[in-house]
């Protein structure tokens, strides 16, 4: 499912003395399929940005182009429940939505909200618990009875049980240990792979950035700042450092060796940092 953002243009609290322009003049495509990371400093706009996507926010003036649909100022977009299908976003600490009492009904309420039958949201279910790295005899749990790190992939199931085309995903892994921190990076990336699932990832994370995208954008006040592969951003560290943005090192040293031996990587690099 295709997007795009044509003259957007966002202001909180609009037509009030506490008006905020928080983003301003944002074209941006991002194909079908294509796993793209937006970073940017705290109060850049990538919030905001992503809210745009599943019509949360609507712009103050431009168009969101999501598949079929026109998001716009102006007009009264038709029902939105088909966005909120088709673009699925699993917000900073998504564990903090889990309200139900098994994980198999709380990974079963969207679905079904969404006149999906009991039986196909339960096989969904147990498909994701497997998918996201717990086992099935997790769905009959309490939510509230599993550690922070489970809590977290069981609220990621839920999202993916909606069967979403596109998937958002805002700082997915803060507060993480590192090895969940990747574990649940590979999971997307798999996810990416195997589904062709389109995947925005908003990350403060250079190196998740660097080795999962395959389009980055960089947001500064509001503005797209810069859109390019991982090469075309990483390859100029210093123009990063003049926006305030940290390259590590593992980044920096993995792509002059990918340089050098004239061949990807891949996430390879990443195990050496552990
Ligand atoms: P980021 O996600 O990059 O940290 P945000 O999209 O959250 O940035 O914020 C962009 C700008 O909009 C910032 O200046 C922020 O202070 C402002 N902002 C965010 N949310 C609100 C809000 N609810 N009301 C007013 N201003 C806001």
């Amino acid at each position: 499912m295709q997007i795009s953002f044509q003259q957007v243009e966002y202001r909180y609290s609009y037509k009030t003395p506490f008006e905020k322009l928080a983003l301003e003049d944002i074209n941006l495509s991002i194909p079908s399929g294509q796993f793209l990371a937006v970073i940017g400093h705290t109060g850049s706009g990538k919030s905001t940005l992503l809210q745009h996507l599943n019509a949360l926010l609507k712009p103050t003036s431009g168009v969101v182009n999501v598949g079929d649909y026109a998001i716009s100022p102006d007009k009264k977009t038709k029902s939105l429940k088909p966005i909120r299908q088709k673009v699925g976003i699993v917000f900073q600490f998504p564990e903090h939505q889990l309200f139900e009492e098994t994980v198999l009904k709380d990974i079963c309420y969207g679905p079904m909200n969404f006149g999906v039958s009991e039986e196909v949201a339960k096989e969904r279910a147990k498909e994701l618990i497997v998918k996201v790295g717990l086992t099935e005899e997790v769905l009959e749990k309490s939510p509230f009875d599993l550690s922070g790190g489970q809590m977290r992939r069981v609220a990621i199931a839920g999202v993916l049980a909606m069967n979403p085309d596109v998937i958002v995903l805002d700082e997915p892994t803060a507060g993480l240990d590192p090895r969940g921190q990747r574990e649940i990076m590979d999971m997307f990336h798999d996810l990416h792979k195997e589904k062709g699932l389109t995947t925005i990832l908003v990350t403060h994370s250079m190196e998740d950035a660097a080795h999962y995208a395959n389009e980055i954008v960089i947001m500064q006040k509001g503005r797209l700042k810069k859109k390019g592969t991982p090469q075309d951003i990483f390859s100029n560290p210093e123009e990063l450092f003049e926006m305030g943005l940290d390259v590590p090192d593992v980044v920096r040293f993995q792509f002059k060796l990918e340089e050098r031996i004239g061949r990807k990587l891949g996430v390879t690099c990443l195990t050496i940092e552990e």
